[in-house]
């Protein structure tokens, strides 16, 4: 903030203020005052000169009275005599008038010419106009320089009362206008300290006013920068304190809004920040100021490259909207495709606008929600339902033109009758078999199943299951036993496991070709604690890009040739939902052409506690 110039400062103007009113008030005394005293001083000296002069004018009058002959001296001689006695020092001339205003003699020697002449000065005719009364005059002798005065007066005859002529007095006013001068200084220069007074009581006050202003002042400043720990002093309890008072308040509310804010935004930053949903923010032109991580991540990008990015750019639409189309599409949603490592995932973004009041745009929020998992189950449900539809038409399909034939004569024939009902049997146990299958799988996938688990040798067991196929089998197939001696324990549903081995054997015997050889293996990894189990055989081999596929559901590699060998494809997603039920896990390797190895593992115990009975 810019520091106040002086003279536009409150010291200033209370300075100002003071001393123009000062100036004002001594004006008009001194105005009153002076005029006053010169007056008094004035009429003063003029009542003394005027005593003088009667004093005067009585000897002069004794003088004229006297009767004169020729030893007597002469009225000149005479009145010479009383003016050399009577002096005065601010008296600069007496000239003594007869009846006719001729001059008869006059005090000093200058202008001695005028003696026995009349005076012409206005005064005199003022005087011969009412020659009852004292005249004066007082007048500014540039000539000379200095203030006089003239005063005319009558002399009177004491019995008869007329006129014997005048007295007239020039007397100097000097003294009286050099007091008044004197007295005019004084007054200058007590105004003058009475100034200087002033304007420091002047600055002195605006300061105990303008001290707290500055102090507020500052505290404003500070409040700006986001300090509210300064405080302001209170001085008093005037107007100002008040005012200081209101202002601590005003501090410590701002602090109180500002603390709430903060604390707001810290808790929707945190938010924002822990969503597993990715959140990005526009302003009002589209260019993206903020975006939480799980949005980073969602659309494979850098917080660099992203912020200040067009919205429409980062989410790749430049080509089918604006952000202007974007902020229209208030409760719709967008689905993207983005492609990340390889994997292509699917997210939904909807977007909300920020309104200010008065319906301005401030930006748009984005929420992106990654629904490449649901979209996935999503397409796995339509797949799987297609799946089961077509599973079943197949066979239904046989069935009924096998009954139709059958209908239609075929019955009759000894031959083809019990042949066409085979077909029939086999189909509809196929049938029950894949609907078995399916709810199996069903009740895994509500988690609504239950295993009668037992501890069981598994070698022993193992041994079994091959003994039981190497009876049965159709084709020349070898049977290679590494199967160890050692007795593990596994806790598992036999039935299941059994299940499971089934599948996993005859799958190896079905794409066995003649002659070929299936290696069986239990081995036992101590250190993991687990038993590897696995079914090699030496026939097809599986693709490299299906082999992972093999354990989902309904999946074959060769759908026309594995149908024929009567497969639904069910059987191995079926092993692996219940090795994983047993908390193992379950594999294929393959080299097509070269043969299969399916392998699967079980948790074991060496030992059985006591209470176990083999028996
Ligand atoms: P089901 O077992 O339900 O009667 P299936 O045998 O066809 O039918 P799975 O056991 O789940 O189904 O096997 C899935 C697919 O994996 C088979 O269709 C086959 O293509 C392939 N497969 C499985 N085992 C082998 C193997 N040992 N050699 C070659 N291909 C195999
Ligand atoms: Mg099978």
């Amino acid at each position: 903030m810019n520091k106040v110039g002086f003279f536009r400062s409150i010291h200033f103007k209370f300075a100002a203020i003071f001393v123009l009113l000062l100036v004002i008030a001594i004006q008009i005394i001194g105005v009153y005052f002076v005029r006053q005293l010169e007056t008094s001083l004035v009429n003063t000296y003029k009542d003394s000169t005027n005593q003088w002069i009667d004093v005067l004018s009585y000897n002069v009058e004794q003088e004229m009275s006297k009767s004169r002959n020729e030893s007597t001296p002469t009225l000149e001689e005479d009145i010479n005599r009383v003016l050399a006695n009577t002096r005065r020092e601010e008296i600069l001339e007496i000239r003594v008038l007869n009846s006719f205003s001729d001059v008869i003699t006059k005090s000093d020697s200058t202008n001695s010419d005028i003696v026995g002449k009349k005076i012409r000065e206005s005064i005199i005719k003022n005087f011969l106009i009412n020659p009852e009364k004292t005249n004066s005059k007082q007048y500014y002798d540039d000539e000379n320089d200095r203030r006089v005065l003239i005063t005319v007066t009558p002399i009177k005859s004491r019995e008869s009362q007329e006129n014997l002529g005048a007295i007239y007095v020039l007397s100097s006013m000097d003294n009286v206008y050099g007091q008044i001068t004197t007295i005019n200084g004084i007054l200058a220069s007590g105004t003058g300290m009475a100034l200087v007074v002033t304007a420091a009581l002047g600055v002195f006050l605006a300061r105990t006013i303008t001290h707290p202003l500055t102090d507020m002042r500052k505290q404003a400043v500070e409040l700006a920068k986001g300090n509210f720990s300064r405080k302001v002093k209170i001085y008093g309890f005037d107007e100002i304190g008040q005012l200081a008072s209101s202002f601590n308040h005003l501090t410590h509310e701002l602090e109180e809004a500002q603390l709430m804010t903060e604390g707001e935004r810290k808790k929707l930053s945190s938010v924002i920040a822990y969503m597993t949903d990715g959140v990005i923010a526009t302003n009002s032109n589209g260019a993206i100021v903020l975006l939480n991580s799980p949005a980073l991540e969602l659309l494979n990008v850098s917080r660099e490259t992203a912020l200040e990015m067009p919205i429409t750019s980062l989410l790749g639409l430049d080509d089918h909207y604006t952000f202007e189309n974007l902020l229209e599409l208030q409760q719709e949603s967008l689905v993207l495709e983005i492609e990340k490592d390889g994997d292509v995932s699917v997210l939904r973004v909807n977007f909300s606008v920020i309104q200010k009041e008065h319906g301005i745009n401030e930006g748009l929020i984005a929420v992106i929600y990654d629904v490449t998992e649901q979209e996935k189950i999503d397409q796995e449900r339509r797949e799987f339902v297609a799946n089961v539809s077509h599973e079943l038409r197949t066979p239904l399909t046989t069935i009924r033109s096998y009954l139709e034939a059958l209908a239609e004569g075929a019955l009759e024939n000894k031959d083809l009758a019990p042949r066409f009902l085979s077909v029939t049997q086999n189909e509809t146990e196929r049938m029950i078999r894949l609907v078995n299958d399916l709810l199996q799988l069903s009740k895994f996938d509500s988690k609504d199943y239950q295993f009668n688990r037992e501890w069981i040798n598994f070698p022993r067991l193992m041994l079994l299951v091959i003994d039981r196929f190497e009876m049965t089998k159709e084709q020349h197939v070898d049977f290679i036993r590494e199967v160890p001696i050692k007795e593990y324990y596994v806790e598992i549903d036999q039935d299941k496991i059994i299940q499971i081995l089934d599948n996993i054997i005859s799958n190896a015997l079905k794409y066995s070709p003649e002659g070929g050889h299936i290696t069986f293996k239990v081995n036992a990894n101590e250190q993991e604690q687990l038993l590897y189990i696995s079914v090699k055989d030496e026939g097809v081999g599986i693709p490299k890009k299906d082999i992972d596929k093999i354990f989902e559901r309904f999946y074959r590699v060769d759908k026309a040739r594995t149908r024929k060998l009567g497969g639904t494809g069910l059987g191995l997603a079926i092993a692996k939902e219940m090795v994983q039920a047993h908390g193992g896990d379950i594999w294929a390797e393959s080299e097509e052409g070269k043969g299969t190895k399916i392998t699967f593992t079980l948790p074991y115990r060496e030992e059985l506690e006591d209470e176990w009975d083999e028996s």
